[in-house]
């Protein structure tokens, strides 16, 4: 047993490289403030499914799929690294 600090990094680094393109956050620097909050507030909400998301995106003129939309809200996108 060791009790170094667990080091990710090489994991990490991996899921960058493999990590889908997000097009989320490009989508979101395009859109109105109104549009922004309100997309935020869907995001936040658990009763937006993400494929409502996507959806009311493809209504503002950003073809989107759920599944961006979900990996997004998971944060497995890279948005959050
Ligand atoms: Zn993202």
């Amino acid at each position: 047993m060791s009790d170094k600090a667990a080091d990710l990094s090489e994991f990490e680094a991996q899921m960058r490289r493999n990590g889908p393109m997000c097009s989320i956050a490009t989508i979101r620097e395009q859109l109105t403030a109104d549009q922004k909050r309100n997309l935020d507030a869907a995001f936040g909400s658990e009763a937006i499914y993400a494929s409502v998301i996507a959806r009311v995106l493809g209504n503002w003129g950003h073809r989107v799929k759920a599944d961006t939309v979900n990996r997004h809200r998971r944060g497995e996108c890279a948005c959050s690294r």
